[in-house]
C-alpha cells in the first residue's frame, strides 16, 4: 500500500474536506450544513444523510461540545506517534447537534481526569509527527473553562 509521505498528517488539499482545514488555519471550526434541511453533516459526503440533498454551505460552529468517547493511548502503535504518547484521541459531540461527533484529541488535561460527557471547547494547535515534515493546524479540544 502506498502511503502519502506526510502520513499521518491530514491531506488538507483534499477537496471534500479542504474547507475544514482552511477554517482551522483561521481558528474557526467549520462543518458543512445542508442547504435543504439545515442539519450539520459530518463527515462530509456527497448527499445529506437526512434528506439526500447534494448542496451544502460550510458553517462556522461555536467549538463547544461534550466528550462522547475517548481512549488513552500509551504505546506508539505507529513510529510517527512516538513523541505523542500518552495522548487521548476522542470523539466530541458538538453543542449545535450532539449527533455530530468530531474525531479529535483532548489536550491540556490530566488524562486520568477525563470524564464521559465533560464539557469541552475547541483550541487550534499545530500538529506534527516524529519523522514527518510539516505541520497542520488542527482543532483539538480542552476542558471547557
Ligand atoms: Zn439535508
Amino acid at each position: 500500500m502506498d502511503v502519502r509521505p506526510a502520513f499521518p498528517l491530514p491531506d488538507t488539499a483534499w477537496k471534500p474536506i479542504h474547507e475544514f482545514w482552511a477554517g482551522a488555519a483561521e481558528h474557526e471550526l467549520r462543518i458543512p450544513k445542508c442547504d435543504a434541511c439545515g442539519r450539520l453533516c459530518w463527515y462530509p459526503r456527497e448527499k445529506c444523510r437526512h434528506c439526500k440533498t447534494t448542496s451544502f454551505t460550510w458553517q462556522t460552529v461555536s467549538g463547544r461540545g461534550t466528550l462522547f468517547s475517548w481512549v488513552v493511548v500509551t504505546h506508539a502503535f505507529l513510529p510517527q506517534f512516538a513523541d505523542l504518547v500518552p495522548f487521548a484521541p476522542a470523539l466530541v459531540a458538538l453543542e449545535e447537534d450532539p449527533a455530530v461527533r468530531l474525531a479529535t484529541r483532548i489536550v491540556d488535561c490530566d488524562l486520568d481526569a477525563i470524564e464521559f460527557e465533560m464539557p469541552v471547547e475547541v483550541t487550534f494547535r499545530p500538529i506534527s509527527f516524529a519523522g514527518v515534515d510539516g505541520e497542520v493546524t488542527a482543532p483539538l479540544f480542552v476542558p471547557a473553562r
